[in-house]
């Protein structure tokens, strides 16, 4: 039972530990050096070369490093029929709702122009909207979104979701489908993208989605990068539309340092940090998947070839 490790972004040493602590009988490589190729069952990958999974023969898993399976589909010599499974795990949704609440907060109490207003030394007092008068719209209401949701409704945010299947959920309003879209757009004062990134979902933060918005909303993306259209979010903000963006996430990554994101006075920049894989933490998961395909069993958090995600 082996596993082997792509990516340039993980520490490999802290894999081997926390999976050595867990099974120290477990075989662990680390990519290229994939040892005997032949006793590898589980890729444990993030943004590996395409490529790098073909040539072993008793593959049984391609387990994600991450939320996110986006990165693996783009390897255009992906093994057939080895199912893909992506990580599920508390500390990193626990992670990505701290940030996303972080961005909210401050967009709702208007940290930005707090901020403006130290900077000139201006002693302005800017008076809070009363909270149920802030409508969150969820783009993606899974593990990650259902999660921020529920601590936006605990805090007083009237929050709205929108998924592509439809749902029924306690104090979430619930839009599905392109015309659900629309109605989600045209009630959210803040926007938060939490979507995967299939074809459907593919640039689907443009012009026309940000027109729909009410005027003054503000965008949060923490998806990733190619949701958005880049050039149609800051004509949005700059014409006066929007009244600005937390991005975490970017069609180049890093963000180039010409970029007219970094300086922009209305747009937060984070280098895509909002949730970080803790191995320590997902480890036992990658090890759980790995007991199952060994024995001939379903892995968890398979993603449906079909949709994407
Ligand atoms: P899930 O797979 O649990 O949830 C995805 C949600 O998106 C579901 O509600 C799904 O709808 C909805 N969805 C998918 N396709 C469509 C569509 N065409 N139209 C409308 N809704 C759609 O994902 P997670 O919550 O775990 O993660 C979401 C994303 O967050 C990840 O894919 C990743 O890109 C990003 N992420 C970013 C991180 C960062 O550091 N910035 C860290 C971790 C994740 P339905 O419920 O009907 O299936």
């Amino acid at each position: 039972m082996s596993i082997l490790f792509i990516s340039k972004a993980d520490n490999p040493t802290e894999w081997q530990q926390a999976l050595a602590s867990l099974d120290p009988e477990i075989g662990f490589q680390v990519w290229p050096d994939s040892g005997k190729p032949e006793d590898i069952e589980v890729a444990l990958v993030w943004k590996h070369p395409p490529g790098a999974l073909l040539g072993l023969p008793n593959l049984k898993l391609i387990q994600s490093l991450g939320a996110g399976v986006d990165h693996i589909f783009m390897d255009p010599r992906l093994p057939k029929n080895v199912p893909i499974a992506r990580l599920v795990d508390a500390e990193l949704t626990r992670q990505m709702v701290e940030y996303v609440t972080l961005a909210v907060l401050s967009r709702h109490r208007r940290l930005d122009l707090i901020r403006g207003a130290q900077l000139l030394r201006d002693w302005q007092v800017i008076p809070p909207v009363p909270i149920s008068c802030s409508r969150v719209g969820i783009l993606g209401f899974g593990e990650i979104g259902r999660a921020t949701g529920n601590t936006l409704v605990n805090l007083g945010f009237k929050v709205a979701s929108w998924t592509r299947t439809p749902h029924t959920v306690g104090a979430v309003a619930s839009y599905h489908g392109s015309e659900g879209f629309t109605s989600l757009l045209q009630k959210s004062d803040i926007l938060i993208c939490l979507l995967p990134l299939i074809a459907k979902t593919r640039g689907l933060l443009n012009a026309e989605a940000f027109a729909t918005l009410p005027t003054d909303a503000y965008v949060i993306n923490v998806a990733r990068g190619a949701h958005l259209i880049e050039q149609d979010l800051l004509a949005a903000i700059d014409n006066g539309h929007l009244s600005g963006a937390w991005l975490d996430v970017f069609d180049a990554e890093p963000l180039p340092s010409n970029h007219p994101f970094w300086a922009h006075p209305k747009i937060v920049v984070t280098p895509h940090l909002a949730g970080l894989t803790v191995a320590s933490s997902a480890a036992s998961q990658v090890i759980h998947n790995l007991r199952l395909v060994h024995i001939g069993k379903t892995p968890q958090n398979l993603v449906d070839p079909t949709v994407g995600y």
